[in-house]
């Protein structure tokens, strides 16, 4: 199965499917990774705050993949905000996982409250600008957010990472990504199930012979976004990547986007600051 790249504003290119590790357990992560690689994924979306990035590291070691047929991607954590903080973190992740360089390095939530999103912002463009990271982005972003960072540094992140499935499209926040020729990576891409049994997916199963899962991730697909639902079952890691072979129609697509309620099945990001 051939992942397609996409290429990023910063003229890197992206695998545009991956595999999330969000509340997989440290002592499993090796394993679940290594298992994911020999699958066929070749993008590993992590962050400091799920603690296991040793793992991460481990799993790609294990596969016997090289390491340069390996996206990785780590985020900075709310706590670690901050010209000094964001420094340390970022040198902390290559250390945990054991590389020389990071893909793609993301603040993981803008935390207005505390207000150093900005300084942290300015620290990953030295940091790229230093080799340690090849691209940078940020994760829960408003149009506000993104629109203070472009403003006060001209940099312009490669992609934004948000939560988006059938019954969150956050369409305003994609409009505001694209008008700024920043991708959407959409985080919690299945909606934890939420719309599996929805007629439009359920239709579009029957027709195509996939399985609700894979409807929405095609989905996500054709509309442009850069998707890594996470699995630790093999099977459905192999049922996951299984999404290359078939199209929605247009009429598909317009009745999954009648499926949009604005439903969270997370934080607010103007108001989330868990540190
Ligand atoms: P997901 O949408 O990938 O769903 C995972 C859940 O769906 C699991 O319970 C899994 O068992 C189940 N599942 C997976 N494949 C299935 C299938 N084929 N059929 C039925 N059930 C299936 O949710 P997620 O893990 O929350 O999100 C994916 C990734 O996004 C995370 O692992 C993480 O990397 C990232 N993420 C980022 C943020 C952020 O703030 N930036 C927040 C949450 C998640």
């Amino acid at each position: 199965m051939t992942i397609p790249n996409i290429t990023l504003r910063d003229g890197t290119t992206i695998p545009q499917l991956g595999f999330g590790i969000w509340n997989v357990p440290p002592e499993t992560t090796a394993n679940v990774v290594s298992n994911a690689l020999q699958t066929g994924y070749r993008l590993i979306d992590g962050a400091y705050i799920y603690r296991n990035e040793q793992g991460l590291g481990e799993g790609i070691r294990a596969s016997g993949i090289p390491r340069g047929e390996v996206y990785i991607t780590t985020k900075v954590w709310n706590k670690d905000h901050g010209k000094d903080n964001t420094r340390i973190s970022v040198k902390r992740s290559l250390k945990t996982i054991g590389v020389d360089q990071l893909d793609l390095v993301l603040i993981h939530w803008p935390v207005p409250s505390q207000d150093l999103y900005v300084e942290t912002w300015q620290t990953l463009i030295k940091l790229r600008d230093e080799g340690l990271i090849k691209s940078i982005g940020v994760s829960n972003f408003n149009e506000d957010h993104l629109d203070r960072i472009i403003r006060e540094t001209g940099e312009t992140p490669v992609v934004n990472q948000i939560e988006v499935h059938p019954k969150l499209q956050q369409e305003h926040t994609r409009f505001a990504n694209a008008k700024h020729g920043i991708l959407t990576q959409a985080w919690t891409p299945l909606g934890k199930g939420q719309s599996f049994d929805a007629d439009p997916i359920t239709t579009a199963a029957k027709r195509t012979g996939k399985t609700p899962a894979q409807v929405i991730l095609r989905w996500h697909i054709q509309l442009g976004h850069i998707v890594f639902p996470r699995s630790v079952s093999p099977e459905r890691q192999a049922e996951n990547i299984n999404i290359f072979d078939f199209l929605l129609t247009d009429d598909e697509m317009t009745a999954i986007k009648s499926l949009d309620i604005g439903l969270r099945t997370g934080p607010d990001p103007s108001v989330f600051k868990l540190t």
